[in-house]
């Protein structure tokens, strides 16, 4: 199979235009400009004004929560939502429904990777089942009281060794957020990643209110702890920022994935680069709490490998990679669209620890995102420049092309072979 666009963009370098990608076997033979593939044009499946790039990778989400939806209403306050989140968690839907859902939604967006977050680790295997063998599952675990961390500890632990022995996606740990995890835990969660070699991804400097709580042990957050009883007795502060308090856990050095990432100093996103360690960018996340400062161009100028996700529908409208990048372009325009390619693919793979991912290169899967460029209204616009207008024509996984039909997005079929 040939496809030819009017742009490529292969993961480096620079756009090809008019290109071509050769496919066999579910691999990519060869890319490069069509007129240097000498075949009949015939001999190609022509998209036109199109541009194909790497399949995206969604670096972090939580499927599990697909059902949620837009139940939870829109919402300033982190508290509330995180408290409005606990009664959602609590409806009985079948699990396994809401994943499924999720992986329609991911892979309709141009997706065929994600960095899953999963309190029951269930998405693993489904995920593997549907072809999104390039992910990470990260089970979930949380808890303050010092004295249930052998037990919390425990309980994972059963549940990654259930996970290694079957047919699944690589699996990691999420030791939740640096406020909502014991140092007893954290430390039991570094004996596990290190005696399976895991990935690790944590929640991280996501809210200012975390920022209180951690450096002066108040604010909102210590009310909704206190609250709901998860504040132990005698707690005290670490009196450190979310990024010193993990760095002083020694957990920087396990090269964790940090999620969201939004209020870091310079010298904190130096110390992160430093560290190897990847940060995942969630601007509609952040735009659905109605957060207007993030610490994006701070993790970039550091040298950080920024990746970009879309969190899980309880904070967002779809779980859409093309999506994502269009409204990251809107919040940051100054970004060039290159970057924005990077963070939703190599950087991605990177953040899930593929360094060979998220490349169209020769021998590499042929993973493709297909894309509808806008339709130009005389504006000179940036080469590759992507808009609501863009679609995503289809996403191909290992040389098998699936698209999503608006409004029946879990009914995605194979188009061809
Ligand atoms: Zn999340």
């Amino acid at each position: 199979m040939i496809l030819r666009a009017e742009l490529i963009w292969t993961g480096r370098g620079e756009l090809i235009r008019d290109g071509a990608i050769r496919i066999g076997n579910g691999h990519v033979e060869w890319v490069g400009p069509f007129d240097a593939m000498d075949v009949a044009p015939q001999a190609a499946e022509d998209l036109g004004h199109a541009i194909l790039l790497p399949a995206l990778i969604n670096a972090h989400t939580h499927l599990d929560l697909s059902h949620v939806g837009r139940r939870l209403a829109r919402t300033r306050s982190f508290s509330s939502w995180l408290k409005r989140m606990a009664r959602a968690r609590m409806v009985t839907v079948f699990e396994g429904h809401s994943i499924r859902k999720g992986i329609d939604h991911v892979v309709a967006g141009g997706a065929v990777a994600v960095g899953d977050v999963s309190v029951s680790g269930k998405s693993a295997p489904l995920l593997w089942r549907h072809g999104l063998v390039r992910s990470v599952v990260y089970c979930e675990i949380y808890g303050l009281d010092p004295d249930g961390a052998i037990r919390r500890a425990a309980r994972l632990r059963h549940r990654v060794e259930g996970l290694l022995g079957r047919p699944a996606v690589r699996v990691g740990i999420s030791p939740h957020a640096p406020y909502s995890v014991s140092p007893q835990l954290f430390a039991r969660c570094v004996e596990l990643a290190e005696e399976y070699a895991l990935p690790m991804a944590i929640h991280t400097a996501e809210s200012d209110i975390e920022v209180d709580f951690l450096t002066g042990g108040t604010g909102e957050l210590r009310a909704l702890l206190e609250n709901y009883g998860l504040l132990p007795e005698g707690w005290k502060p670490p009196g450190m920022t979310p990024v010193q308090y993990l760095d002083s856990l020694g957990i920087l050095a396990m090269k964790p994935t940090l999620i969201h990432c939004n209020y870091v100093s310079q010298a904190e996103a130096e110390l992160l680069a430093r560290a190897g360690c990847s940060a995942v960018h969630c601007p509609r996340s952040n735009a659905f709490f109605r957060r207007t400062a993030d610490s994006l161009q701070t993790l970039l100028a550091a040298g950080v490998n920024v990746a970009l996700g879309t969190d899980s529908l309880a904070s967002n409208d779809s779980l859409s990679m093309l999506d994502e990048m269009v409204f990251l372009k809107r919040v940051h325009p100054e970004l060039e669209w290159r970057t924005i390619f990077e963070m939703a693919t190599v950087n991605g793979a990177r953040a899930l620890g593929y360094e060979q991912g998220g490349m169209l290169a020769q021998g590499l899967p042929a993973n493709v995102a297909a894309i509808s460029l806008p339709v130009s209204d005389g504006e000179q616009m940036e080469p590759g420049a992507l808009d609501a207008s863009s679609s995503v024509l289809f996403t191909m996984m290992h040389g098998r092309k699936f698209t999503g039909r608006p409004g029946v997005l879990q009914e995605m079929r194979a188009v061809t072979a």
